[in-house]
């Protein structure tokens, strides 16, 4: 039998591509649900994620996964619009005209901005379209001083710093071009006068999760079983612990695949990853009404969070019977953060403080209800040096034949941490255990 240590995306993913190779497979997953991060909430409608969630149109292996489980003629593509909030005024940001009325840059940085968006590097006035092609050049750049020599000090004070800011909080002068560099590529398609196009799941992505769990098999995935321990002998994993409500049993095994983020891994083998981890607050506010036009609205002003995503500007409210849903969020960099700090009734005040500041017209008597969701590690920190940090997918070497990550540390999670990246470490493992025979 092989292993697979955690429920989510990763877990499921890897599970299926075994079986499908002959394996016996049992996926152990520590919580009663399974879905990970991309777990969701019930609605009056369709239920929502936890936190949000979209698609990029760079994103291939899930849109198969999609097609392949039944569900591709329920994957929507539509635009999502952006603003950025700005000296108490929403400025849209998608259209060429609304950037060019955006006050905050000149026609000189939006200029700059528009040239590194499309992958020309016009510094010393002769275009070069190759400069950013590969991304490892870029791996020990400073974001900070990549920004400034390759857009303007506009663009950096104005535009970048305050995203970063929201981002990384104080980490982001940490965070590499490469990263930077990824993230514009990792976007997909840009309509020009429409904006990006973004994909979503009609029904959420539980339906996702859903179809995997069936396709893996109910009978082959055991939830609140939380693996404590790897039994590893002669440089070969051999067993598996599991706590469950019941007490502790202990399975034989092939092959282990580690679906979780990385201090698992270290609790369960001693391996150390070097990347760290920022934790995110997140809630969705359930609302009579919209409160903005916008899907992402990223916060430049002082306000307890970095973004506010209208879901419903976005997915229809009609979906969710009616009601409008807002994710409200926060990134924290470390654990004593103030915010963290305070129980989900203290956290939902000050997110409605908070809008409150900004849109004076708020009403919280149109609020229905607020769910919060937070956890410790949610996304890597981007650092310089990342990509030598990374967890590789099969352990032979490092730890012990038989071992293997799919986790949010692995290769297939950089640029941006993603579904499509779990399933691609998920099958990475698959792959790799097959090939291993
Ligand atoms: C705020 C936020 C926004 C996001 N937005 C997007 C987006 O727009 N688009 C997108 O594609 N992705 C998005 N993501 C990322 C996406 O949710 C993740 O990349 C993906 O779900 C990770 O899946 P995973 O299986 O690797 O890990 P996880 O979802 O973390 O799953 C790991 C599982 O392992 C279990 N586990 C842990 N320890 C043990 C143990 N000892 N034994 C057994 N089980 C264990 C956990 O309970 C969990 O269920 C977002 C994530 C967050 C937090």
């Amino acid at each position: 039998m092989i292993g697979v240590v955690g429920g989510g995306v990763a877990g499921l993913a890897g599970a299926r591509r075994l079986q499908e190779r002959g394996y016996d497979v049992t996926v152990f997953e520590a919580s009663d649900d399974l879905g990970g991060l991309a777990a969701t909430y019930e609605t009056a409608g369709d239920p929502v994620e936890k936190f949000y969630h979209h698609l990029s149109k760079s994103e291939e292996t899930i849109v198969e996964w999609i097609e392949e489980l039944g569900l591709g003629d329920n994957l929507e593509w539509r635009y999502g619009s952006d603003a950025y909030y700005v000296d108490g005024v929403v400025h849209p940001m998608d259209k060429p005209w609304e950037i060019l009325a955006y006050p905050h840059l000149s026609l000189y940085d939006k200029f700059r901005l528009g040239m590194l968006v499309l992958d020309v590097d016009v510094r010393g006035g002769v275009p070069s379209f190759d400069t950013y092609e590969r991304l490892e050049d870029f791996e020990d750049v400073p974001v900070r001083e990549f920004i400034l020599d390759h857009t303007s000090r506009g663009c950096f004070e104005r535009f970048f710093k305050p995203l970063l800011e929201a981002k990384f909080g104080d980490r982001w002068e940490s965070v590499s071009a490469a990263w930077l560099l990824g993230r514009v590529k990792f976007r997909g398609e840009r309509d020009i006068l429409k904006g990006e196009l973004l994909g979503y799941l009609e029904g959420g992505f539980g339906r996702l999760i859903d179809a995997m769990l069936e396709s893996v098999g109910r009978e082959n995935v055991v939830t609140g079983a939380r693996v404590a321990d790897l039994g590893i002998e002669d440089g070969a994993v051999g067993s598996l612990t599991v706590e469950t409500g019941d007490g502790t049993e202990t399975h034989d095994v092939d092959a282990v695949v580690v679906a979780t983020m990385p201090d698992v891994l270290e609790h369960l083998t001693g391996y150390e990853c070097g990347i760290d981890f920022q934790g995110t607050v997140c809630s969705v506010i359930s609302m009579e009404q919209a409160l903005t036009d916008t899907y992402w609205l990223n916060i430049a002003d002082e306000a307890p969070f970095g973004a506010l995503i209208e879901h419903t500007n976005y997915v229809s409210a009609e979906r969710y019977g009616g009601e409008h849903l807002l994710y409200a969020v926060k990134y924290v960099q470390d654990l004593g953060d103030e915010l963290w700090q305070k129980e989900d009734e203290g956290v939902e005040e000050t997110w409605l403080s908070g809008i409150e500041d900004l849109f004076p017209d708020f009403d919280r008597e149109s609020v229905n209800w607020i769910e919060t969701a937070r956890s410790p590690k949610t996304a890597p920190i981007y650092e310089r040096g990342y990509l030598d940090m990374v967890v590789p997918y099969d352990l032979s070497e490092d730890v012990a034949s038989g071992v293997y990550y799919a986790g949010m540390a692995s290769r297939a999670q950089y640029p941006e941490r993603s579904i499509n990246g779990a399933i691609v470490a998920g099958e990475a493992c698959a792959e790799r255990i097959g090939e291993a025979e």
